[in-house]
């Protein structure tokens, strides 16, 4: 079987938070721009009522349906640390069968290139910050989702030896928080800004305090989906290596959890009393990642410097979002 003469780009995951980033970004960039399709490109994006990735028949099928020319695998078993903890094994094995089913029919088929997306929590827990690429596999990930992070582990050593026996060119991106329009909000398994959001509109309408989880000492990185999905689609046409780059705002752009409930307390315009509740868990205090290597990779492919959106303005625009959609019905 081969798919060479197809021209589709097949995006799993196709209706998430990334995916449905990047539909938007292909419907809307013009075409033979930096971040918008090719002529004569079809994208496919797959959702999961489509086809259940865990099982490699079905993917079998759908890859049989589409023949992709190149993939870009987003579909993951995803959720906040919350969720995390209470379901390691889930996590753990959703993860790695859908992996497994997306990679070796991507081989199967001769697919030229796939993206896949893992994470900033692969990365060891106890190690000299900030993160970069080559240190994913020094230590064990943190205990709060281990399950997850050695599922997308995984993924780089799977492409690697793709890579070895094989020739295939399967790479791996590996994004900070990401967050934007069409998020997860539901509270139990949500990640941070979603949950926040959520939550902060539950206090203003019920006229209930504003809980905040942990200390809000933690600082994160946080990338815009928007922005995400054009640095997907930069690596996509750009990128050579197997091994992993890191998608993220520079390393000295940390935000504290506190500065990201304060900023949607801002956008909510929320006034009533607001608790952090420390009897619940902190997580990982900080894991700053360096972009540098995708900042010099982008400048010598002539694609120049990178404009992140700014924080402030990505959580307005996303918690815009929540209010003219989700809320609606929450
Ligand atoms: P992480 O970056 O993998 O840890 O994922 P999250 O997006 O779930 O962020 C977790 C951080 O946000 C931790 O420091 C939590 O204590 C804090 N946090 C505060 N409130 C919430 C909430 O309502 N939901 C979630 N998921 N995290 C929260």
């Amino acid at each position: 079987v081969s798919a060479t003469s197809s021209n589709v780009v097949l995006v799993t995951g196709g209706t998430g938070l990334v995916g449905s980033a990047m539909k938007n970004l292909i419907d809307t960039e013009p075409v033979g721009s930096s971040f918008g399709k090719k002529k004569d490109e079809e994208w496919v994006f797959l959702s999961s009522s489509e086809c259940d990735l865990r099982d490699i028949q079905q993917t079998r099928e759908i890859f049989g349906k589409y023949r992709p020319r190149m993939v870009i695998h987003l579909a993951a078993r995803v959720g906040g640390l919350f969720a995390n903890m209470s379901s390691q094994h889930t996590f753990l094995r959703d993860n790695l069968l859908m992996n497994d089913s997306v990679l070796q029919i991507s081989h199967e088929m001769k697919v030229e290139k796939v993206v896949s997306c893992l994470s900033t929590c692969v990365f060891p827990d106890k190690v000299e910050y900030p993160l970069t690429e080559e240190k994913i596999h020094l230590g064990p990930p943190h205990s709060s989702n281990f399950g997850y992070s050695h599922a997308k582990r995984l993924i780089d050593v799977q492409n690697h030896a793709y890579h070895d026996q094989f020739g295939d060119q399967f790479t791996s991106v590996i994004p900070t928080n990401v967050f934007g329009p069409g998020d997860n909000y539901n509270l139990e398994s949500a990640h941070v800004i979603p949950g926040l959001i959520h939550k902060c509109y539950l206090a203003k309408k019920n006229n209930t305090p504003f809980t905040v989880f942990g200390s809000g000492r933690p600082l994160r990185q946080f990338i815009f989906s928007r922005d995400l999905a054009k640095l997907f689609i930069w690596v996509l046409r750009e990128y050579k290596e197997i091994d992993p780059v890191i998608l993220s705002v520079a390393e000295d752009d940390e935000v504290s959890i506190k500065d990201v409930a304060d900023a949607i307390i801002e956008a909510m315009e929320f006034t009533g009393p607001v608790e952090y509740d420390t009897s619940k868990a902190d997580g990982q205090y900080r894991k700053p990642a360096s972009n540098a290597k995708l900042t010099r990779l982008m400048k010598e492919s002539g694609a120049g410097s990178f404009e992140f959106t700014p924080f402030k303005i990505a959580l307005k625009e996303s918690v815009d979002w929540f209010l003219n959609h989700y809320a609606t019905d929450a």
